[in-house]
């Protein structure tokens, strides 16, 4: 990948460092996270949720690169990118 600058932390965090948490009862079920995702990580779950939509849900089979794209563009707050426990770099 060609990056238009280098990110400072480029050497230490890779894609998959990262796990995305929904508020799956705060979700309208817009779908914009689901379609402004580079990476296609999230998609609709198969459950209802409490107001009768259908939440977005991360697929634990693609890789987030935490571009933060989907917490932007949530309406409802609903999204969060936190780095995985068990990946955190040494700083
Ligand atoms: S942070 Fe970026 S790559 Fe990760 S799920 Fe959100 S939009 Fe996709
Ligand atoms: S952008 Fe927010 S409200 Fe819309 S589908 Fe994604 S999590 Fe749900």
């Amino acid at each position: 990948m060609n990056y238009w600058r280098k990110p400072l932390d480029r050497d230490k965090v890779k894609p998959g460092d990262f796990e995305v948490h929904i508020l799956k009862d705060r979700c309208k079920g817009c779908r914009f996270c689901i379609d402004f995702c580079p990476r296609q990580v999230l998609r609709d779950s198969d459950d209802l949720n409490t107001k009768g939509y259908r939440p977005a849900a991360a697929d634990p089979a693609k890789q987030c690169i935490n571009c933060g794209f989907c917490v932007i563009v949530c309406p409802e707050f609903a999204v969060s990118v936190a780095m995985r426990l068990e990946k955190e770099p040494n700083v």
